[in-house]
């Protein structure tokens, strides 16, 4: 049933995600308060320093079949692009067995693709449509993106991926080598094939933008509040304030979308949810002599090479790793590598000492899929974490799936798959 009175709604957390389900619960006529401790857009947000990427093609989970092989290579290769800390190990280690079994088959992936889809098939329309209401259009770039490989069989070996994006209708083109010398010239030789998704982009500056968003927001009438939520006031299961350490806020209904911040938060709402950080790093080489058309992947890398405001972003590795542990910045140096070994003529350029260098936490599930939807300990608290490596892109419809459910009306696509009552099973 739609609410017929304008209800007071409070986000916690000002990441991609929170940001988006706020725009949606204002647009549905709603008081929107947005409830963070830092600065929307500022460098404790995962949604800082990602690869930039909006991807109707990401569709496929991180762990695929197969990947139960590679685990003890990850725990003994400190180079590659997915790594274990030792001494988190014993930690992680249901969550990692959660994970290898989430990818054991294809029936799964291709299961999980089409739960994913509904997610990440309009971002770039929705980020424009932001972008452009925040004054901020010049942010959106939609030049398509390119996995790169050193030969055709390199893409022919995820073809199973590719044939799923294509039954879903994202589009993509091969692209043959002396048109990828074109698009990229200074790319190494050792990158022979392509595949471009056609309809893919980039938020250029994603911090910039979700600034931009927190400030529209607030020109709209949102209330910001600079405070850390603790927990949730309820009575008979109907949400009377959220706790916090600056105290309590008076509220109708919360949304949860505090990145890795959310797991003890959903414990308090009901819910365990395994969620852990897949930490990740990035680096901006701010003068490297290149500028990127379409954003690239490559697969040995397995990174995001972007050209952004701030200089060429090389954005990746997974790191399963305490949130809170002194980032290894040796991660950004495998980054570097991989880029002198993309772009030779330009490698100098790569050892510049004023590199930035980030690190951030991926709020991960086990299986690929955020939680999306209604607590177990209340239906006033919604839940909106857990987007891993693709919340930049999922924002959008996550908010609007939100903001149904708050509001009352219609859910734009099925939300069973995303609550978080499957771990419970
Ligand atoms: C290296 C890297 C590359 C990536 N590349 C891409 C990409 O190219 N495309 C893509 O789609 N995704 C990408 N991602 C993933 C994407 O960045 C995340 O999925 C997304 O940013 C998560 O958004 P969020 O709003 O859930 O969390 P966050 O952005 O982390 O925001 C959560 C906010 O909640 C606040 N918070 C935490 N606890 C509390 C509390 N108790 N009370 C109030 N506020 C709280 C935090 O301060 C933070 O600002 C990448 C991630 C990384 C690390």
């Amino acid at each position: 049933m739609p609410q017929d009175a304008p209800l007071t709604v409070a986000v916690i957390g000002a990441g991609i995600v929170g940001l988006c389900a706020a725009l949606e619960i204002q647009r549905a006529g709603h008081h929107v308060i947005l409830l963070e401790p830092g600065e929307p857009g500022g460098r404790q947000a995962a949604s800082y320093g990602n690869a930039t990427w909006i991807n109707p093609g990401a569709i496929a989970p991180i762990s695929l079949p197969g990947l139960w092989r590679k685990v003890p290579g990850f725990l003994l290769d400190r180079t590659g692009p997915f790594t274990v800390r030792w001494r988190d190990l014993p930690r992680h280690a249901s969550w990692l067995w959660r994970f290898v079994a989430a990818g054991r088959d294809w029936d799964r992936i291709a299961t999980c693709a089409r739960e994913r889809y509904p997610l990440c098939k309009d971002t770039v329309t929705d980020h424009k449509a932001y972008a452009g209401e925040a004054g901020v259009g010049h942010l959106i770039r939609q030049q398509g993106l390119v996995y790169v490989y050193p030969d055709r069989a390199g893409f022919v070996a995820e073809s199973r991926i590719w044939s799923m994006r294509r039954e879903l209708g994202v589009r993509f083109s091969e692209i043959e080598e002396a048109e990828l010398r074109r698009l990229q010239p200074e790319l190494s030789q050792h990158y022979r094939f392509g595949a471009r998704l056609d309809d893919a982009g980039q938020i250029a500056d994603p911090g910039a933008y979700c600034a931009a968003l927190a400030r529209l927001l607030e020109a709209r009438g949102a209330q910001r509040v600079v405070a850390r939520a603790t927990g949730f006031t309820l009575n008979g299961g109907r949400l009377n304030a959220i706790s916090t350490d600056q105290g309590s806020i008076p509220c109708d209904r919360a949304v949860l979308a505090a990145g890795i911040g959310s797991a003890s938060l959903a414990r308090i709402a009901g819910d365990q949810v395994p969620l852990i950080s897949e930490r990740g790093y990035h680096v901006v080489v701010p003068d490297p002599g290149l500028e990127l058309g379409a954003g690239l992947m490559p697969s040995d890398g397995q990174m995001g090479v972007v050209s952004t405001p701030q200089g060429l972003r090389l954005a990746g590795q997974v790191e399963l790793a305490d949130p809170d542990a002194a980032p290894d910045w040796r991660r950004t140096d495998i980054l570097l590598g991989y880029a002198r070994k993309m772009f030779p003529e330009q490698a100098r350029r790569f050892d510049a000492a004023e590199v930035d260098r980030w690190m951030g936490n991926r709020p991960s599930t086990p299986d690929g899929l955020p939680c999306i939807g209604f607590a177990s300990g209340s239906t006033d608290i919604v839940h909106a974490f857990g987007h891993a490596h693709t919340g930049l892109t999922q924002g959008p419809a996550t908010g609007k799936l939100v903001a149904a459910l708050i509001d009352g009306h219609e859910p734009p696509f099925d939300p069973a798959p995303y609550s978080a009552r499957r771990f419970a099973r």
